[in-house]
């Protein structure tokens, strides 16, 4: 059900929150710097004011310089818009209850998506026990338009199970979760073949570490780098969850943390009815990137909107 809330909202408030948003540091002249005495230039775009600076005569607002240079929406779009994005609403829901061009929001939302994507952490866990897993996402082209009558764009759902690649619309998705940590690390790649998933392990974990895995034969040789293996058995039929390999009474041998990961990112990916398989990494970076909070932070919008962090706050 749609709930346009967009007439109700305080722009005033609207904007200082965004304002604060894209300049961690406070408002400064963006040719020279300077952060105060700023003569009101223009009124026309309230609360967006236009300022002239006092020292070097340059002419900005708020947005000068930052993601939403250029943009016509009212603070109010604007904070509905990053919510929405933050929340995994659809696009399409999103534009009809701001009365805005889906087109649009959903270039804005693929910008915006793909820095947040290029921000993410990507140094090793510290980890000493990660669990390492695989899923694979039916996406195809959607939103692209099929201009070849020998291949026509699919009616029903992708009907293949089990293991895929990126060419057949299958895509593989890898993750690496620590179990100390919980922090995840997920890639969408071509295939989950072994030098892959030994490429991703030994970039995502450190030497030494024990990395719990299925079955699956791609990471039979992770003793020859440096890690410790242990698998467990995901065969239908005789799938077992855990399994106590030392005798200690602690059923140390399970993948049940990247398990609870994947029913997220399912649950997510759900919602969009279909991505692009060209995008589907930055939807998967979207979800990596808030899965372990529960109320939006403002390092979290500012990940989404290429905010660099503050160096120095005081300076
Ligand atoms: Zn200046």
């Amino acid at each position: 059900m749609d709930f346009p809330i967009q007439p109700f909202m305080d722009e005033n408030a609207c904007y200082h929150f965004l304002l604060d948003l894209v300049h961690p540091e406070g408002l400064h002249c963006p040719r020279c710097h300077a952060h105060e005495g700023f003569i009101v230039h223009r009124y026309y775009r309230e609360p967006v004011l236009d300022y002239r600076c006092p020292a070097c005569g340059r002419v900005f607002n708020a947005w000068t310089g930052t993601v939403f240079q250029g943009t016509r929406y009212r603070p109010s779009m604007l904070v509905l818009i990053i919510r929405g994005f933050s929340q995994g609403e659809t696009t399409a829901q999103l534009a009809r209850e701001l009365g805005c061009s889906r087109r649009h929001l959903l270039k804005l939302r693929h910008r915006w998506q793909s820095q947040a994507r290029s921000d993410l952490d990507r140094t090793p866990l510290k980890d000493t026990e990660v669990e390492a897993d695989e899923m694979y996402q039916n996406a195809g082209e959607k939103g692209i338009p099929h201009l070849d009558p020998d291949d026509p764009p699919r009616r029903r759902a992708n009907q293949r199970v089990g293991h895929g690649t990126k060419e057949n619309d299958r895509p593989p998705v890898v993750g690496i979760v620590g179990r100390q940590s919980g922090e995840v690390r997920l890639e969408v790649v071509e295939h989950a073949d072994q030098a892959t998933l030994e490429e991703l392990v030994k970039e995502t974990t450190i030497a030494g570490a024990t990395v719990y895995t299925d079955e699956w034969n791609g990471y039979n040789h992770l003793p020859e780098m440096g890690r410790k293996h242990a698998t467990v058995c995901h065969t239908p039929g005789q799938r077992e969850w855990a399994r106590d390999d030392d005798g200690d009474g602690v059923r140390e041998v399970h993948n049940n943390t990247m398990e609870g990961i994947w029913t997220g990112v399912r649950n997510f990916l759900r919602n969009f009815r279909g991505v692009n398989k060209e995008y589907l990494e930055q939807y998967i970076g979207i979800f990596e990137c808030g899965y372990k909070i529960k109320t939006v932070t403002l390092e979290f919008l500012r990940a989404l909107l290429g905010v660099k962090a503050v160096t120095n706050p005081s300076t």
